[in-house]
């Protein structure tokens, strides 16, 4: 077989195939084209999912005439000076968008150049130049993709429906968006406005408010904002952003955005390594939200991995990968016993009442009378004397404050200067204990109590597998339990902590929820599982009366006790009315 050079045609069709899979990454490849441009204004209109058109406009510097002929040349790029693969200020280097998206579509470029007083329009039809002539576009550039792949049917049928292929541009261009918070972003599906995320206020904080656009006002009023360099080898790498609270999770990863040098990247290494940094504080199949941003040195980045540039390689993966677990712990551990959002913003503001004790002074104080004695509002020697305590509270570092009532057997009631503490017994009891049972297993001592007679549990085939693939972490946990006969298995003895408890049942649930839920991979994470599982059986059920020091005794714990702002579930164990919040429930504000 002779060997033929492929004639150029060819090579931008095989690139397309790896630039441009699908209507997203033309939109990406596009919008990043005006990015690089300065525009400081990018409209989008997507029609019937990216198949029939794509046009992106923006007001950027614009293309020259000549170099419009150039600029759909294959390697052709006006970004590429210094011939530094690795001191990339652009997103796009390749010079290999523009002609692969002319190798399998209709392709229309209107520009016209800053300092130029003409603007030139080409098109290129799957390859061929159809028209180069002059247009009337009065700045920036405009680029139009008709009939995307309808030449190529093999990459048509691939494609989804259009609400999924919108779903994957919608995708894109709020990343792109996020990142670039200062440029305004304009969509369209179908003639429909979709968003027009604009930065007409220039406000100052101007990212927090794209991310509040995108991301959600709940996503801001319920994450953590964390801000942390570091060095490697005297270079400064800083990692920042906002990670949603473990209480605030969604149950898919769509809102999980990374970011490295201003570009967008997937990493599912790294994806992981941030859920596993929030460690058990997340339910089962939840996910946390996040907005990450990542900057390296550029030596230290290669960009230049796959085409569509999504994908990055760092020079020391783990470095990354250990600074952004201890970025997040701390983030995570510092707002350990955060106050819930309530969403007191939304209460309405009724009709002006006669606030006829507005001047008095909402302190403490008062509050702890009305609720300690609340048919007389005196100050009687008893209330100032928890006065001085709950101030002697916070000054000895107690910010859950003194218990004063357990409200329908399950609800701590807890007042300390800065608040109104509500807690969940049960919540709170379960993570107390599996903080402890871990501490324990950690260290290898997980005491175990003989059970003068074994007790033998059948189980059903299901729940009989899921014992036998976990055998060995039941007893490490301190169960001496094994296989016995065909569908049973035998206790000896089990952890003393689960003494007096129900062990078929809690080896039953176990099992069950192991099955339905499905069981992860990862052994520490399964540990993590089991014990949760039986520390939620074994904590203070709601519905037990706790005395005012037991209650305070709990509190105090859970000061001193990590994570203990969220029980195993991801629920939180607390939640604070802080006096704004109550001034506005009471409407003095
Ligand atoms: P790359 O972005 O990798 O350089 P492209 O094929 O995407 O390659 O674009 C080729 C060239 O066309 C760019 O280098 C740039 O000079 C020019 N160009 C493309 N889109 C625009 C735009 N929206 N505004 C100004 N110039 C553009
Ligand atoms: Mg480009």
């Amino acid at each position: 077989m002779k060997i033929i050079k492929l004639p150029d045609s060819l090579i931008n069709q095989i690139a397309a195939g790896e630039v441009i899979e699908r209507p997203a990454f033309v939109i990406k490849e596009l919008i990043e084209n005006s990015i690089d441009a300065n525009s400081t204004e990018i409209y989008i209109h997507i029609k019937n999912g990216g198949r029939s058109s794509i046009i992106v406009s923006d007001n950027g510097n614009g293309i020259e005439k000549n170099d419009l002929k150039l600029s759909v040349q294959r390697h052709a790029t006006s970004k590429l000076k210094d011939e530094d693969l690795y001191n990339i200020k652009y997103l796009g280097f390749r010079g290999e968008a523009l002609p692969s998206i002319a190798a399998v579509s209709n392709l229309l470029i209107e520009s016209k150049e800053k300092s130029n007083s003409e603007s030139w329009i080409i098109n290129v039809d799957n390859n061929e130049e159809k028209e180069y002539s002059p247009s009337s576009r009065a700045n920036g550039t405009k680029v139009s993709v008709i009939d995307l792949f309808k030449r190529v049917p093999a990459r048509l049928k691939f494609l989804k429906s259009n609400k999924g292929e919108n779903l994957h541009s919608q995708q894109i261009i709020r990343r792109l968006a996020l990142c670039n918070p200062r440029i305004r972003f304009k969509l369209k599906i179908d003639n429909k406005d979709i968003f027009d995320l604009d930065n007409k206020a220039h406000d100052e904080n101007e990212l927090l408010s794209r991310i509040s656009k995108i991301l959600g006002q709940d996503f801001v009023k319920n994450s953590i904002e964390f801000n942390k360099k570091y060095f490697y080898n005297k270079d400064p790498v800083t990692i920042q952003g906002f990670i949603s609270l473990p209480s605030f999770t969604r149950g898919n990863q769509i809102r999980q955005y990374i970011f490295v040098n201003g570009r967008p990247i997937q990493d599912r290494g790294l994806s992981s390594i941030i859920r596993m940094s929030y460690k058990d504080t997340l339910a089962r199949g939840r996910h946390p939200l996040y907005c990450i941003f990542l900057s390296v040195p550029n030596h230290f980045l290669d960009i230049n991995v796959h085409p569509t540039k999504l994908e990055v390689r760092f020079q020391d993966y783990n470095f990354i990968k250990s600074i952004i677990i201890s970025s997040i712990n701390n983030a995570l551990i510092l707002k350990n016993s955060i106050p819930i959002d309530l969403g007191l913003g939304d209460l309405k503001q009724s009709n002006n009442f006669p606030l006829k004790y507005q001047e008095r002074a909402l302190d403490s104080q008062i509050i702890l009378n009305g609720l300690k004695n609340y048919n007389s509002i005196k100050y009687t020697p008893e209330t100032q004397k928890l006065g001085e305590e709950i101030r002697s509270t916070d000054e000895n570092h107690q910010p859950l404050g003194q218990a004063v009532y357990q409200f329908k057997k399950n609800y701590i009631l807890s007042i300390s200067s800065s608040g109104l503490i509500i807690i969940d017994q049960h919540a709170a009891h379960e993570r107390l204990l599996l903080e402890k049972f871990k501490k324990k297993f950690e260290n290898n001592y997980v005491e175990n109590q003989l059970l003068l007679i074994p007790i033998v549990i059948d189980l059903e085939e299901d729940q009989l597998d899921s014992f036998k693939t976990n055998i060995k972490i039941f007893k490490k946990l301190g169960f001496d339990i094994e296989e016995f006969g065909k569908s049973s298995i035998i206790v000896r003895s089990i952890p003393s902590l689960l003494f007096n408890f129900n062990i078929e049942e809690i080896i039953k649930d176990l099992c069950d929820d192991i099955n339905t839920k499905g069981f992860p991979s990862d052994y520490q994470e399964r540990v993590n599982l089991i014990i949760g599982n039986i520390c939620c059986h074994k904590a203070i059920r709601s519905g037990r009366v706790l005395t005012i020091e037991e209650m305070n005794s709990l509190l105090r714990e859970m000061e001193v006790t990590p994570n203990s702002g969220q029980c195993n579930h991801g629920r939180p164990t607390s939640i604070t009315l802080n006096i704004k919040q109550i001034e506005k429930l009471f409407q003095r504000t």
